[in-house]
């Protein structure tokens, strides 16, 4: 397998490299991302620079020559696609490079690996080759009390970031269907773990509680999202790399639902219990912020047929997750400096 990451040096990207650089099939791993204000390479610390089997392409994925370059001077046989303008928030204050990267970059990867795949000198005929999109279950829209998505729920994006991948998700089908392209298509519930940039939720709230300032909800606090340790994420991608069906989409979730306000206090006893000294009632710093606009309800995923035909479930419950990533950020002020200096 020669392994394209693109967004290996975001947060769920940066947990993908470790998780499978020292995977036995993976001949090379080159990591192809532009460091936004998400990417950051102190993320692979101890592999970035040092490992052999690694390569690093800073190169953004509108440059279409630049990927198509990419693409075939490291003689990619496998892609799993991650890089994305991922923040709902941003999208909604500045949707342009929503569209640019997460669909015209898309385009663009497709393109090259359509190109790549298409040439007799390649080798990626000789071998399995997968095309693995990473998607969102907020291409689905909101959910009211009950129900769950499933990969035959209609797409209903509410917000530009999920109409961005919801985009790119029906390009990744349609090379499959018009070109034959062996592509897979996940669609995650929320991540939560190590890495992930303080501008999301968990990391938001840690670092508000730390430095004892008022911790924003929005809303009345009672969206619901389905949490998913990232290292169960990244073993969900490499069993869908490896053995998903090709043409198929898969839902990835953590049976984790979860409304935010209990999220939070949550977060608040942990770190009241992890650092006394410093805390005591975190709760009392919890504040209801205006709402955002277009905010959906609810998420929750069935995530069945991913288990049920390739054998992956969560092996984090949220309890052992979000204990571990509490503490991960309390050892790693460091990095939380170095990536918002
Ligand atoms: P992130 O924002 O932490 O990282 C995104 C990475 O992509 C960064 O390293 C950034 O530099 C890079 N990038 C952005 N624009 C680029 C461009 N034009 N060219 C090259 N690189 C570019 O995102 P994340 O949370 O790690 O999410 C990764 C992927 O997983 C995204 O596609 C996202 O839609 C999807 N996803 C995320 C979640 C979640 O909870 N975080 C859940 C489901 C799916």
């Amino acid at each position: 397998m020669n392994l394209l990451i693109t967004g290996g040096a975001g947060f769920i990207g940066s947990n993908l490299i470790r998780h499978v650089i020292d995977k036995p099939e993976v001949a090379r791993l080159v990591n192809l991302d532009s460091l936004t204000y998400a990417g950051h390479l102190e993320n692979l610390a101890g592999i970035h620079g040092t490992h052999p089997r690694y390569a690093f392409e800073k190169v953004d994925l509108r440059d279409k020559d630049e990927v198509l370059r990419v693409i075939s001077q490291h003689d990619i046989t496998h892609v799993m696609h991650l890089a994305a303008e991922s923040h709902v928030d941003r999208s909604i204050t500045g949707p342009g490079d929503f569209v640019t990267t997460n669909i015209n970059g898309t385009f663009h990867l497709l393109e090259a690996y359509r190109a790549h795949w298409s040439d007799p000198a390649s080798s990626i005929q000789d071998r399995a080759s997968r095309f693995l999109h990473v998607s969102t279950d907020e291409v689905f829209g909101s959910l009211g009390e009950t129900g769950f998505f499933t990969e035959t729920t209609p797409y209903a994006p509410n917000s530009p970031y999920s109409a961005s991948k919801a985009s790119s998700d029906l390009l990744v089908r349609a090379y499959h269907h018009t070109y034959g392209l062996p592509t897979v298509i996940t669609n995650c519930s929320n991540n939560y773990g190590p890495y992930q940039f303080p501008e999301k939720l968990i990391p938001v709230v840690i670092q508000s509680i730390l430095a004892r300032k008022p911790i924003p909800v929005y809303g009345d606090g009672l969206n619901v999202r389905d949490w998913l340790y990232v290292g169960d994420h990244c073993e969900a991608l490499w069993t869908v790399l490896t053995s998903g069906q090709l043409g198929e989409t898969y839902n990835v979730g953590g049976h984790n639902e979860k409304a935010n306000l209990h999220l939070v206090q949550i977060m608040c006893d942990l770190i009241d219990e992890f650092k006394p000294e410093v805390s005591g009632n975190s709760r009392s710093l919890i504040t209801f912020v205006t709402d955002r606009p277009g905010h959906d309800r609810r998420y929750a995923i069935d995530a069945s047929k991913i288990d049920r035909e390739l054998g992956w479930r969560p092996a984090h419950t949220f309890e052992t997750g979000i204990r571990e990533t509490v503490k991960w950020y309390l050892q790693n002020q460091a990095w939380i400096r170095s990536v918002t200096h």
